[in-house]
């Protein structure tokens, strides 16, 4: 008997298993078909022969078997459908196998067709796992019960019998159930796999598609993790060359970067290496974008705009991912444009706009520095530039006026001084650094080329040519106060020139003299 009962175990649980390895994926997903439920049905049948071929008869009437489970088995994996199909198989195996149809194998019939009936119904319709599989076997006791009751009468075979289902029948559920856990987690894991490689896929895309974006992404340490199509492109570096290297010092500016860990350093009162600089860039103020000089494998430079972003696991920094975009183009424009902004049209040096900048940054200048620092600045005016205009016209006025500023740029030589036109027909030169003397030697120059170039001037007060008067003043920035007082000083000595006979230099100092003379005698 204890074979019997090995082998209806063994056969019962080898054929879960393969079921359960082979039907995984139709197991899991959704609602299943009046065909899978059929097939599922004949295969739990197939077994039930199996397991009828098996049978230990433990008296003249009572046959022992898991027939009843293996049709449980069927009602849950395929419902009612499957259910009645291994209940069929079950019915032709009885008739078959056990000497035709007798009375016994009626009353066999009917009780397998029942507990198919039932054990369909209990699964399709009530809820709660071991509630249905419960029910199914107390249906299959209880019709088992019955039938020896009718038939045989009750026995210790009996209780036997009931024994060995009820334990069969809980073996089964218990082993269903961990199948149907593994298959559930199994699937877990090729869904979440699924998932996994879609989305890498679709980074990889993401990273490889940003055009003219340079992505460079490290790990903590700052070694370079990847490295993007465009970043190979901007720079002239392989991936390959750079993954695994430290970054981003290969192609930034070291210079640059040690300016920046400097200041930092400064700024925080801690020291700052230069690959410090980046992390806190990226810890600190990750979404603004700061311009820095990349450099190409070639040894090129091109300037981008660089935004340092921590890639955050759980809250911790595991790397660090750079996007930078080239703005060399960008800033030549920008750098050109400036240019032609500070630029004066028609006399080609610099504008208004210029020299208010140019003197308020000298005055700055000036007032920062240690040693005594004075600024000169000197302003002329052409003579009777009006009557100019008027005898010549006025495309000839503008003539004239390029080539008194292209004199003036002639002589104003040095890189620091500033040849402006002031307005009209008036113009400024700056001279940092410089005394009284040295910008009364420049002015002297001035007004003696522009009379020597001998532009002809038939309608002036003063002579036959063209000429200056000149405005001189000299300030020591630190106790002055504000740069316009270097202006309303040399105002005032160039209005002296004019109303002392025009063509002359007047320093600033004579002019603040005379009124002060003018003061005590009156
Ligand atoms: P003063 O000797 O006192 O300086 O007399 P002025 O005639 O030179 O001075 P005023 O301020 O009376 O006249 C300046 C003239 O400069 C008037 C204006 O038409 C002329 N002017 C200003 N800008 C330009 C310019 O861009 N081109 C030309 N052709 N003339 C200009
Ligand atoms: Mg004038
Ligand atoms: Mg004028």
């Amino acid at each position: 008997m204890l074979r019997y009962m090995i082998a209806n175990f063994a056969l019962l649980t080898a054929f879960l298993f393969l079921f359960n390895q082979l039907f995984r994926r139709y197991l899991n997903d959704g609602p299943r078909s009046l065909r899978l439920r059929l097939l599922i049905g004949a295969l739990h049948g197939g077994c039930a022969l199996l397991l009828l071929l098996f049978s230990f008869r433990v008296n003249e009437n009572t046959v022992i078997d898991f027939r009843h489970i293996i049709v449980i088995c069927s009602a849950y994996f395929g419902g009612l459908p499957a259910s009645l199909v291994t209940a069929l198989f079950v019915a032709i195996g009885r008739v078959a196998f056990f000497g035709g149809f007798t009375p016994s194998a009626t009353t066999a019939i009917i009780t397998i067709a029942l507990v198919g009936i039932g054990s369909g119904l209990i699964m399709q319709y009530v809820g709660l796992y071991w509630r249905r599989w419960l029910l199914s076997l107390l249906l299959s006791l209880s019709l088992i019960t019955l039938r020896s009751f009718l038939e045989w009468g009750i026995s210790a075979d009996t209780s036997l019998y009931l024994t060995l289902i009820g334990s069969g029948g809980l073996f089964s559920a218990a082993l269903i159930a961990f199948f149907s856990t593994s298959n559930r987690l199994a699937q877990e894991l090729e869904n979440s796999e699924n998932r996994y490689r879609t989305l890498l896929t679709l980074q990889e895309a993401i990273f490889q598609s940003a055009v003219g974006t340079a992505v460079t992404v490290c790990d903590s340490e700052g070694r370079i993790t990847h490295f993007n199509k465009a970043a190979e492109k901007m720079l002239g570096y392989q991936a390959d060359e750079l993954i695994g290297r430290e970054t981003p010092l290969i192609f930034t500016d070291p210079k640059e970067v040690t300016a920046c860990a400097e200041q930092l350093s400064r700024m925080k009162g801690k020291p700052f290496s230069q690959a410090d600089v980046f992390i806190y860039y990226a810890m600190e103020e990750p979404s603004e974008g700061r311009e820095w000089s990349y450099i190409r494998k070639d040894g090129s430079r091109l300037t981008v705009l660089l935004t340092v972003s921590p890639l955050l696991l759980d809250g911790e920094a595991i790397g660090f991912i750079g996007t930078a975009t080239d703005i060399t183009e960008r800033k030549k424009l920008e750098e050109t444009l400036h240019q032609l902004s500070l630029l004066d049209g028609l006399t080609e040096i610099a504008n208004r706009r210029y020299f208010d900048e140019s003197l308020h940054e000298e005055w700055r200048r000036a007032e920062r520095s240690d040693k005594p620092c004075e600024l000169s600045l000197i302003l002329f005016d052409i003579d009777s530039f009006k009557a100019y205009n008027d005898v010549y016209g006025h495309l000839a006025g503008d003539v004239c006026l390029r080539k008194v500023a292209a004199l003036a740029k002639g002589i104003v030589g040095r890189p620091s001084d500033t040849v402006a036109r002031y307005g009209g027909e008036e113009f400024a030169v700056i001279l940092p650094e410089t005394n009284v003397e040295g910008a009364l030697r420049i002015a002297q120059k001035l007004r003696a080329a522009v009379e020597s170039e001998s532009i002809p001037h038939a309608g002036s007060t003063v002579g036959a040519v063209v000429t200056i008067s000149v405005g001189v003043a000299t300030l020591q920035p630190k106790e002055s106060g504000l740069p316009e007082r270097l202006i309303e000083e040399a105002d005032q000595a160039l209005y002296a020139s004019k109303a002392n006979g025009r063509n002359r230099v007047t320093e600033y100092r004579t002019v603040a003299k005379n009124h002060a003379d003018e003061y005590q005698s009156s």
